[in-house]
C-alpha cells in the first residue's frame, strides 16, 4: 500500500495545508484502538478519531450491519417516504434519552444537528405568537460546527473572523475558562456556578422577549476541554426556564458515552430542551447527525400546520440515510451488549489518577478531565502561541501516539475499550514527549 503522489486537489478541511503537504500523514487501514499507516506502522487511536469512533474502529457488528444494508437498499428519499429503520432508530434514540424527549430530526453531521436545532427553536416560538424571540445565545470558546448557525452562536474568534457578520441577533454568555480559581482539577470545578448569571446580563440588555435559545456544550471540547462548575448547567437551565428560553445542549461529542452516559444530560441531571447528536451514534463510520426534541416542541410546531401540510419546512437529502440508520442501530447495539458506558465510568477513575501523574512534568500548566476526556494544557512558547501544542502533537505521532491539539492544549479521548495498560502507555508518551522539548 502507498500513498498517493499528487496532494495538490485535496483542499483539507481545518488544516494547515501546506504543512501537511510538506509533511503528509496518511491512515490506510484501522482495527480497535489503532490505525495503521500505508508503511505499516500501528498507530494508538487516543481521540477515537475526532471524537467519534467510541467503540474502537472497524467492529465486525457495525461493518457488517453497513454492508448488509448497502445490499439490501442503498438509498430511500426522506421527504413524504421512509424506510423503516429510520423509525426503529429514532424509537431507540427517544427511549435513550431524559424523559420528554420523544422526536428525533436527522441531518448529517453536528453542524447539521445545531442548524436544525437552531431552526426549531425559532420555528416553536415564531408558531406560539412569540416570534419576536429570534435572538439566538451561544458562549465564548463554544464550538458548534460550521453551519452559518453553528459558526454564529460558536465562540472561538479564529473559526468567525473570516466571515464577516454572521447571523445577526446574536449574542454570547461569557466562557467558564478560569484557571485563577484552581488547575488541576479532577471533574467538575467547585466554583464558578455564578458565571452562568452571565445570561442574566443578556436578559436584561435584550430582554427576554427577544430571545430564542441558549446554546452550550455541557463540556466545552474543541476550545480545550472545559468542565462545568457544579451548579452552573443548573443555573443555566434555572435562567431560562424562567424567562422562556430554550436551553440546547450540544451533545455532539458528549453524548453516547463519552462521559458514562448516554447524554451528558444525564450524568449531569440537567435536562435541556433540545439536544444535538453526531459522531458517536454511528460511532465515525457513516456521517449522521440529529436533533433529540421535547415531545411539547414538536406538538406545538406540528399542530400549527393543517393536517397535510408539511410542517416543518427544512430536511437533507440525506436525512436519516439507510446506511447512517443500519450503522447506528449497530452502534448501539454495541454500546449495549458490550456494557461500554459502564465502563467508561469503571475506568474513569484511573484515566483521571494516570492524567493527574503528569502533574509537575515540564510545561504542564493544567490538567482537565470527565468521563474518558482529558485535557493537558501546556505552557505557550513567548511568542508563540500553540508552537509547543503542534510540536507535542507531532512528537506523539512520531512515536505511534495519536492525539490532539487545539493550539497548546492537548485533548485525550480513547476509545471506550481501551485497556489500563493503553492508557498507561498513553501517559508514558505524553510524559517522555514533554520531558523531551523545548
Ligand atoms: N458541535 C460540537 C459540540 C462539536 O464538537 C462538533 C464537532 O466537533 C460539531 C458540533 C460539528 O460537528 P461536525 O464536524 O460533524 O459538523
Amino acid at each position: 500500500m502507498t500513498s498517493p503522489n499528487d496532494l495538490s486537489s485535496f483542499w483539507m478541511p481545518f488544516t494547515a495545508n501546506r504543512a501537511f503537504k510538506e509533511n503528509p500523514k496518511f491512515f490506510a487501514s484501522a482495527d480497535g484502538i489503532y490505525y495503521r499507516t500505508p508503511e505499516g506502522r500501528e498507530v494508538m487511536d487516543g481521540t477515537s478519531g475526532l471524537w467519534c469512533c467510541n467503540v474502537g474502529h472497524n467492529n465486525p457488528r457495525i461493518v457488517a450491519a453497513i454492508q448488509a444494508q448497502a445490499a439490501r437498499l442503498d438509498y430511500a428519499p426522506p421527504f413524504q417516504l421512509a424506510h423503516e429503520a429510520a423509525f426503529e432508530l429514532s424509537a431507540r434514540l427517544a427511549a435513550m434519552a431524559p424523559e420528554g424527549f420523544s422526536q428525533v430530526f436527522y441531518g448529517n453531521s453536528g453542524s447539521e444537528a445545531v442548524d436544525t436545532a437552531l431552526k426549531i427553536a425559532l420555528g416553536y416560538h415564531r408558531v406560539r405568537g412569540e416570534g419576536s424571540r429570534t435572538r439566538l445565545i451561544g458562549r465564548e470558546r463554544g464550538y458548534h460546527g460550521v453551519g452559518f448557525g453553528g459558526t454564529s452562536v460558536g465562540g472561538i474568534v479564529g473559526n468567525r473572523r473570516m466571515f464577516g457578520h454572521l447571523l445577526a441577533g446574536v449574542d454570547h454568555i461569557r466562557h467558564t475558562y478560569q484557571p485563577e480559581l484552581g488547575r488541576f482539577i479532577d471533574g467538575m470545578p467547585a466554583q464558578g456556578a455564578e458565571l452562568a448569571d452571565d445570561l442574566q446580563r443578556l436578559v436584561n440588555l435584550h430582554d427576554a422577549s427577544t430571545i430564542a435559545a441558549v446554546i452550550v456544550e455541557p463540556i466545552a471540547c474543541s476550545t480545550g476541554v472545559l468542565v462545568p462548575p457544579v451548579g452552573y448547567l443548573e443555573r443555566l437551565r434555572e435562567i431560562t426556564s424562567r424567562y422562556g428560553i430554550l436551553l440546547i445542549f450540544d451533545e455532539v461529542i458528549t453524548a453516547f458515552g463519552r462521559v458514562g452516559a448516554p447524554f451528558a444530560a444525564e450524568r449531569f441531571g440537567v435536562t435541556p430542551d433540545i439536544i444535538t447528536f453526531a459522531k458517536g451514534v454511528t460511532n465515525g463510520s457513516v456521517p449522521m447527525g440529529g436533533a433529540l426534541v421535547r415531545s411539547d416542541i414538536y406538538e406545538a410546531i406540528v399542530s400549527a400546520t393543517p393536517k397535510g401540510g408539511i410542517e416543518f419546512a427544512h430536511g437533507y437529502t440525506y436525512s436519516a440515510h439507510p446506511l447512517a440508520c443500519a450503522a447506528a442501530l449497530a452502534t448501539l447495539d454495541v454500546y449495549e451488549e458490550d456494557g461500554l458506558f459502564d465502563r467508561v465510568r469503571a475506568l474513569e477513575p484511573y484515566w483521571a489518577a494516570k492524567l493527574h501523574s503528569l502533574k509537575g512534568c515540564p510545561h504542564v500548566a493544567d490538567l482537565r478531565n470527565f468521563g474518558l476526556i482529558g485535557a493537558i494544557e501546556l505552557e505557550s512558547r513567548d511568542g508563540a502561541p500553540g508552537a509547543r501544542g503542534t510540536d507535542f502533537f507531532q512528537r506523539c505521532f512520531e512515536r505511534d501516539l495519536l492525539v490532539r491539539n487545539t493550539g497548546d492544549i492537548i485533548a485525550l479521548s480513547p476509545p471506550f475499550i481501551v485497556e489500563p495498560a493503553q492508557i498507561d502507555h498513553i501517559m508514558d508518551v505524553a510524559s517522555q514527549v514533554l520531558g523531551e522539548m523545548a
